[in-house]
This record gives structure tokens, C-alpha cells and sequence, in this order.
């Protein structure tokens, strides 16, 4: 791509302005001020309150599921949703190497082993011929526990992710999951308010895990969130974030080693006034979507858009280069320009931690890896 200007001013022209251009930043002109002032003049601005129990609510009714499960961040949601469905030390985990490092981190607290396989070159999540390839391949399922015949390990979950907002074929990957007795969790940090053949993400799993951190299409400051149909492990996941304490009312007594992971009701607040606005923030970011997609035709540059069957929350936009050296000068150019882009994520086996996990080919990843940018992606107060 040789037209660096002409991206630079139209982008700058897009967003009305010639300084400094981040990826994506948060917007507070809805009722963010005045919740959390209210919480400060409550005095409950920690892990119990109204805003806390709002939240829950909130977000258990846009997942269409029967609970929803508050916590610190994103990562915690991950982490403790794989604890909840029982996946424990020495279990193997099937996952993108197509991620933000938070997944595999997830899976490694718990003892457990990334066990990476590609993505779909179109929706660059999880790909089910990848999953099932690597089934048909490694795994055996005997009295219910589907089990890798090399590693002789369990293979105890499959955690695929929708990147930037697009959806995976989080259906077809749900009834593989099924078939092979393997728990499907989804890593739908990066897709609120996305949706696969109408249905909303997060609600195609065991448990769905929803981040809100500050760059996110909403955020709660710090936040996370676990949804799920499973009422027995969302008593779990409550239990375990508030230290597993049993409750009554003067005792401290802990049934297990319990975690500090509820989010704060100060971070509630922020994230209420926030999903008010989210279908509105989705429509402007999918209008901007349009207008870079014809001016990136205009240039003959791809610009990734939802496949048919997705509903997408246009989170991080990107486009698709043709080679890693084009991407660098791209990244270079427009940077040096105070326009900020990035390069999507290195693999995950590319990281010294995951090194030797094992991965089938990666074909796809590999080409996505060097090829994908993203561009300036924030809601446009001015549309
Ligand atoms: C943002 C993100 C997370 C982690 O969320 P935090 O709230 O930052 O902990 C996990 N997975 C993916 C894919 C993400 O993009």
C-alpha cells in the first residue's frame, strides 16, 4: 500500500481532527457522572451494592441466559469460568494461538495446557475443521471424558474467541464441543452486543466471559463478566469471588481457598451508564465501518466486514495487507503520522511461555498474524 496519505487524511478527516488519533478510547457523555457520584455518597463503592446487582442483571438479560456473574476484569472472568467447569492441573484446554494473551494466560492459571489450533482465515476465530481435525487426529472419547491419546491428558475445555467483534462459527464449534464431551467456553471479552444468526455472544457455551476493560466497546473502568444457563456454577463463581465465604451474618468462615474477583460497585456504576448506550455506540461504529469500507474499495485494499450469518460490534476495525513487509511500512508511516494503528496479536507459541505448546499447522493465524491492522476505531461523537 503505497496511498499512506491519503488514509491519513481521510481518517483525520473522519474523525474531524489533526492531533493525535488513538485506536480506540472511551466515551462518557451518558449517566456515568451522575452514578457514580450517587455510589460515592451511598458509601458502597466496593464489590457489594446496587450498581453491583443492576450490572448482573443488565448483562444476564442482553446474553439471554439465567445468570450473570460480576467480576474484576475480563481475565478473572476467564480464569475462574474455566476453574467453575472444572478444568484443573494437567488438563488440556483447545484455544486460538490467534489471541490476546489473556486466554492462554487464563488457561495456564489453572494448571491447565493451551493446546493450540487455527482459525478460519474469513472470521480469523476458532475454526471448527481445525477443532475437528485435531479431534478426529489425537482424541478418544472414553466413558464421557474425551481424552488426548498421545499427551494421555484430558481434554477438558475449548475456549474460542470472536476477534475484534467478529463471530467465530461459535454454532458449528458448539456441537463439536458436544459430540467430543468437551465444555465450550467462549472468550467473548472483545464481541459485546455481537451476534451469530441472531443470537447474542456469550450464550453459546457452558459459560461466556465479557471484559470492560478501558478499551473496550463499553467499559466499567475495570470489569468483567461471567454469563451462563448453569445455575449450580453460577452459585459457584459467586461463591469463589467473594473469598468463598459462606454467608451469615457476623461469621468468617471460608469453605475453601476463595478469591477476591468481585467487581467493585464504583466500576458497576461506570459500566450501567455504559450499556444504556451500547446500541448506540454499535450503530456508530458500524456506520464508520461503512465508510471506511468504501474508502478502502476506492483504494483496493481489504477491509475485514461480519460474514453473513454475524452481527458485528465493530470493536477494533482492521484491514488486511498483503504481506508483513507492507504492514510494517503501513505501521510506520501512519504512526509517524500521530495516526495510531497495531498489528494484531503475535502468536500465542511465538511468546516464551507458549512455546512448546503443541499447534496443528496455523496456516491461517500465520497469514492473519502478518497481514492484519488495525485502524482507528472509536465512536464518533460528531456522526
Ligand atoms: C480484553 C481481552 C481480555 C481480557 O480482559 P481484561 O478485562 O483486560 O482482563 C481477554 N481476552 C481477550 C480476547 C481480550 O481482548
Amino acid at each position: 500500500m503505497s496511498q499512506f496519505n491519503e488514509f491519513v487524511s481521510f481518517v483525520r478527516n473522519l474523525y474531524s481532527t489533526s492531533d493525535f488519533l488513538p485506536l480506540h478510547v472511551p466515551i462518557f457523555n451518558g449517566n456515568e457522572k451522575k452514578y457514580i457520584l450517587e455510589t460515592i455518597e451511598s458509601t458502597f463503592v466496593s464489590s457489594v451494592g446496587a450498581y453491583v446487582n443492576r450490572i448482573e442483571e443488565i448483562m444476564r438479560a442482553h446474553s439471554s441466559v439465567n445468570r450473570a456473574v460480576a467480576t474484576v476484569n475480563g481475565t478473572t472472568a476467564l480464569d475462574m469460568a474455566l476453574k467453575v467447569c472444572g478444568v484443573g492441573q494437567n488438563d488440556e484446554v483447545i484455544t486460538q494461538a490467534l489471541t490476546f494473551v489473556a486466554t492462554a494466560n487464563a488457561i495456564s492459571y489453572n494448571g491447565a495446557i493451551p493446546v493450540f489450533v487455527d482459525v478460519d482465515y474469513d472470521t480469523m476465530g476458532l475454526s471448527p475443521k481445525a477443532l475437528l481435525h485435531f479431534l478426529e487426529t489425537h482424541a478418544t472419547v472414553e466413558n464421557g471424558v474425551c481424552k488426548n491419546k498421545k499427551t494421555g491428558r484430558r481434554i477438558a475445555a475449548c475456549m474460542p474467541m470472536h476477534t475484534f467483534g467478529f463471530m467465530c462459527r461459535i454454532d458449528e464449534i458448539a456441537s463439536i464441543c458436544d459430540e467430543w464431551s468437551i465444555v465450550l467456553i467462549e472468550d467473548t471479552a472483545e464481541a459485546i452486543g455481537s451476534k451469530y444468526k441472531g443470537r447474542p455472544s456469550g450464550n453459546f457455551g457452558r459459560v461466556g466471559a465479557f471484559s470492560f476493560n478501558g478499551n473496550k466497546v463499553v467499559t466499567a473502568g475495570g470489569g468483567g463478566m461471567m454469563v451462563t444457563n448453569d445455575e449450580k456454577i453460577a452459585d459457584l463463581a459467586k461463591h469463589l469471588t467473594t473469598t468463598a465465604k459462606v454467608p451469615h451474618k457476623w461469621d468468617y468462615f471460608h469453605d475453601q481457598i476463595g478469591y477476591n474477583f468481585r467487581m467493585p460497585n464504583l466500576n458497576a456504576a461506570l459500566l450501567c451508564a455504559q450499556m444504556e448506550q451500547l446500541d448506540k455506540f454499535i450503530i456508530n461504529k458500524r456506520e464508520t465501518a461503512l465508510e471506511y469500507k468504501s474508502f478502502f474499495d476506492s483504494m483496493g485494499i481489504t477491509f475485514r466486514m461480519e460474514l453473513e450469518d454475524c452481527y458485528a460490534n465493530y470493536w477494533l476495525m482492521c484491514i488486511e495487507l498483503d504481506n508483513q513487509r507492507e504492514r510494517d511500512e503501513f505501521l510506520a508511516k501512519t504512526n509517524d503520522a500521530g495516526v495510531m494503528t497495531r498489528p494484531i496479536w503475535k502468536l500465542m507459541f511465538d511468546l516464551p511461555m507458549f512455546k512448546d505448546c503443541y499447534r496443528d499447522s496455523q496456516e491461517n493465524a500465520s497469514l492473519l498474524s502478518e497481514r492484519i491492522v488495525n485502524i482507528p476505531s472509536s465512536f464518533r461523537p460528531k456522526l
